[in-house]
């Protein structure tokens, strides 16, 4: 079981005692967490830690998920690539009916009786409209800043229902939502959990060797669900530059299923037919059994991470890679471009060439990948660990329910 007391070590004692004394005031507090998947992506990922550490230092934290069939999440990944930007979205009259009944059915079946309910992202969005007790909260992890009018108009409501809001960024908040409670909060990764902590390099080789990744060769990789805004076509892209310069060069591409992502089937089809024939790009998914540990495994062999999304919420496999100890080769993507600093994290590029260049790069001057990573590992240290987040949680509670 998880103890706040074990992240002494990474962050200091003082740290650790303030966040003690923000417990005081929260002790017990019932906070019930809504999201839409238990597996697959980065809330899920936040969830798994934030959950068991609040309720380590009292709070009684649930997390539940909103449970659809096959056209509510359809539509709910509609709105989520709406969310984000995507204009050609159209949602029609049927597509509501079953977003707000799927909703209305899952209302009750939820506990939603919590002092503070925070709802994440669009899936769950509606169930607010229920009746409630407590203060909520809607918890938005995607790129808002230029979304679809349309779609935005007919879910904007609900949204303006709910006590706060919650975005990574700051420039995500959408203009029509500033005179609600908003609050930015970056999210952030547990080190000790098993997609973080330390393994030793037996282990590490043992992964590899499972998998048939040559640990005597250079590899790069993006570890990113199977959509089109991560861009895993363009993952393979570089490192077809980057192999014509460095031949012995392997690829890996790691993805998982999430329950509410029906796209990553198709775009996992996608990448494994570009791929082709090449022997030194392996694509592999939970189904091959690639979970936490291998997950962790496989970011720290890596050279290079690569994270080429042309939208992306916040990046939470830039900071794993950074606290890893690994330079990251990003896109100005969204939450990439606090994590990546030019030059001193990895590099920031607008381009696929760049990306390439600055990949090879990286491959010929392991001194250099070594500082950079350094700096990265720094950089999550003192920005986006989990403690922080906590700190941020207990926060954000306090204001809330004004205790
Ligand atoms: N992830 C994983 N296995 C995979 C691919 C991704 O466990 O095969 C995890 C990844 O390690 C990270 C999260 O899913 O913790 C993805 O979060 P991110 O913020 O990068 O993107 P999102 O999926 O939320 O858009």
């Amino acid at each position: 079981m998880v103890r706040i007391e074990d992240y002494t070590p990474i962050v200091g004692s003082t740290e650790i005692d303030s966040i003690r004394e923000l417990t005081e005031h929260v002790k017990g507090a019932k906070v019930v967490h809504i999201n839409a998947t238990p597996f697959g992506g980065g809330v899920a990922e936040i969830l798994n830690c934030i959950v068991p550490l609040a309720k380590s230092v009292g709070i009684d934290a649930i997390w539940q998920t909103i449970k659809g069939e096959t056209d509510f999440f359809l539509t709910t990944k509609k709105i989520h690539n709406a969310l984000q930007g995507d204009n050609t979205v159209e949602l029609t009259e049927d597509m509501m009916r079953v977003y707000l009944g799927t909703n209305r059915s899952n209302a009750s079946q939820l506990d939603l009786d919590g002092e503070v309910v925070v709802i994440h992202d669009p899936q769950p969005l509606p169930l607010i409209e229920g009746g409630r007790e407590g203060k909520w909260v809607w918890r938005c992890h995607i790129d808002t800043s230029s979304p679809n009018t349309k779609v935005w108009s007919l879910i904007n409501g609900y949204i303006k229902k709910y006590d706060a809001v919650i975005f990574s960024l700051e420039r995500y908040v959408p203009r029509d939502l500033s005179k609600m409670r908003v609050l930015i909060d970056y999210p952030t990764i547990d080190p000790l959990s098993a997609k973080n902590a330390p393994l030793s390099t037996g282990e590490i080789q043992k992964v590899l060797d499972r998998y048939d990744v040559d640990p005597d060769r250079p590899i790069v990789g993006q570890v990113a669900r199977f959509d089109p805004w991560k861009n895993p076509l363009g993952a393979i892209d570089v490192y077809r530059r980057v192999k014509e310069k460095i031949p012995n060069l392997q690829l890996l591409m790691i993805g998982s299923f999430a329950n509410d992502d029906l796209d990553g089937v198709e775009w996992h089809k996608k990448a494994v037919k570009y791929a082709g024939s090449d022997r030194d790009v392996h694509i592999l998914t939970n189904l091959d059994g690639v979970l936490n540990k291998e997950v962790n495994a496989f970011q720290r062999s890596l050279s290079v991470a690569l994270q080429l999304s042309i939208r992306e919420g916040f990046g939470l496999t830039v900071t794993e890679a950074l606290w890893k100890g690994v330079p990251v080769v990003g896109t100005k993507a969204g939450g990439i471009t606090l994590q990546v600093i030019d030059g001193v994290t990895g590099y920031l590029v607008e381009s696929l060439e760049k990306a390439a260049e600055s990949t090879e790069l990286l491959i010929r001057r392991p001194w250099l990948a070594r500082e950079l990573g350094h700096a990265g590992m720094q950089h999550v240290r003192l920005n986006f660990l989990i403690t922080k987040g906590l700190k941020n949680y207990l926060r954000m509670h306090i204001e809330l329910v004004g205790k």
